[in-house]
């Protein structure tokens, strides 16, 4: 299994947390120590594993454990949605220029798979409706000029190949004549690759790319190099400019190093991945089923994030049915403060309640620090008067105490007693909408 090692290793920190009630800075010590193990021993650079573990701590013992959740159990939830980030998050996918031929330039050192990759990328465009065309610029190969022929023939996409006295950006030129007399969608350049980074690839690839002008400059590495593919890849950003990295042999007994520090390291994503030495086994490189694979723990991961979901649900629908009742008082106005606090961001709270569209940024930190002042005023009021808002209402004297003890102005009290009763009747407004504003029945 692809990672075995790694996935195994990650277990023996799951299970450290066996029997255990809650997450906590103590007893997540040795997991992180587990974790931190498994992941130096997949070549993972260090400040990646440094910065990772940091993190996942934080996350364990700062956010509480999600109802019927198991500590074990969240903690593969948060290395999950870590290593998702950690590998670039979303899936990145190629992209093609406006008008054609779109332009691929493929780098990479001898032996990574590279002359393999323009075909199988061929076949993966051909698949989705577009027509490539490969050019061999791989000069002082003539063995990898050929190879690129006969797999471009296996694949069916043209080969453009000027033999080996040529220099490639001139190759690169030619070829991209051809590519438009047949009006071609997609060129994919194959380049020389060398043992060790020498100057005069660099050159010959700064050249190349200079006259292609391409939309995707694309490394082609091997997963079996581990960190040493990500250090690779920020070397070749740095001299050359690339748009994201290849990774080959994945299938391999790769552990996992490589696919974890690529886009870290580099900055540079991973787009696409080899998983095998048939045309067909090129893929995206998707970052979720990655980290899902790695942790080999599908139900576990779909358990808590059904779990996560159902308590986001519990908790808006629990704010909902509080703001849309008729009694609202300060008690459900500090609990809706306060669940709101707690949840992050009003603007999610606000989407949630019907009738209500988007908010801007601004108008939301507004909306929260006014939501702290009135905080503090219902604090310093007495149960009473928190279930009753008339007693304020009615009272000079209350409002005046409330001011004195929340620090605020007898105004802004008044402004928020007024405000509690305005709710009230915008609530029953709108739940007269919600009720009675359903479609009226056809009649026959
Ligand atoms: P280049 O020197 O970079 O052009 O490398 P090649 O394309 O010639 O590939 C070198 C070797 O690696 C060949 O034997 C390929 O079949 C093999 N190879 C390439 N990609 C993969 C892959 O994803 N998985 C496996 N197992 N082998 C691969």
């Amino acid at each position: 299994e692809m990672f075995g090692q790694l996935t195994t290793g990650l277990e023996t920190a799951w299970k450290k947390l066996k029997g255990e009630e809650v997450l906590t800075k103590e007893n997540i010590v040795e997991p992180m120590r587990d974790i931190r193990r498994a992941l130096l021993e997949a070549d993972v650079s260090l400040p990646v594993v440094r910065r990772f573990v940091q993190s996942v701590s934080d996350q364990a013992v700062g956010t509480g454990l999600i109802r019927g959740v198991k500590p074990d159990q969240q903690l593969v939830k948060i290395v999950h949605d870590e290593l998702v980030q950690l590998m670039g998050g979303e899936v990145s996918e190629l992209v093609f220029s406006k008008y054609k031929p779109t332009i691929i330039l493929l780098a990479g050192l001898q032996g990574v798979g590279k002359t393999t990759v323009c075909a199988k990328l061929a076949l993966y465009l051909k698949k989705q409706g577009k027509s490539c065309m490969l050019v061999a610029g791989d000069v002082y190969r003539p063995a990898a000029i050929d190879q690129l022929v006969i797999l471009g023939e296996q694949v069916g996409a043209p080969v453009y190949a000027a033999g080996t006295d040529i220099k490639p950006a001139e190759i690169a030129k030619r070829g991209m004549q051809e590519a438009r007399k047949k009006d071609i969608d997609v060129i994919i350049m194959d380049t020389a690759g060398r043992l060790q980074i020498d100057k005069t690839m660099m050159d010959e690839l700064k050249e190349v790319k200079r006259v292609l002008n391409p939309t995707e400059v694309l490394l082609v590495v091997d997963a079996m190099t581990g960190q040493e593919a990500a250090a690779l890849v920020t070397t070749f950003n740095v001299e050359i400019g690339i748009t994201g990295a290849i990774l080959t042999k994945l299938d391999g007994d790769s552990r996992g190093g490589a696919a974890l520090s690529v886009k870290e390291v580099s900055g540079k994503p991973i787009k696409l991945v080899g998983r095998g030495e048939r045309m067909e086994d090129l893929e995206p490189f998707y970052p979720d089923r990655m980290a899902g694979r790695i942790l080999g723990m599908g139900d576990v991961l779909s358990f808590v994030e059904k779990a996560q979901e159902v308590m986001r649900q519990e908790d808006a629908e629990d704010l909902q049915k509080k703001i849309m009742s008729a009694n609202f008082d300060f008690n459900d106005f500090l609990k809706q403060t306060r669940a709101v606090a707690r949840m992050g961001s009003m603007s999610r709270v606000i989407g949630m309640i019907p009738g209500m569209g988007k908010v801007a940024p601004a108008q939301i930190r507004d909306a929260e620090k006014s939501l702290k002042v009135m905080e503090s005023m219902i604090e310093v009021m007495t149960p009473e008067e928190r279930e009753k808002p008339e007693l304020l209402a009615e009272s000079p004297v209350r409002r005046k105490r409330v001011a004195q003890d929340s620090g605020k102005t007898e105004q802004q009290v008044s402004q928020l007693v007024a405000q509690l009763f305005q709710m009230r009747v915008r609530m029953k407004n709108l739940m007269g909408v919600m009720e009675g504003g359903s479609l009226p029945a056809l009649s026959n």
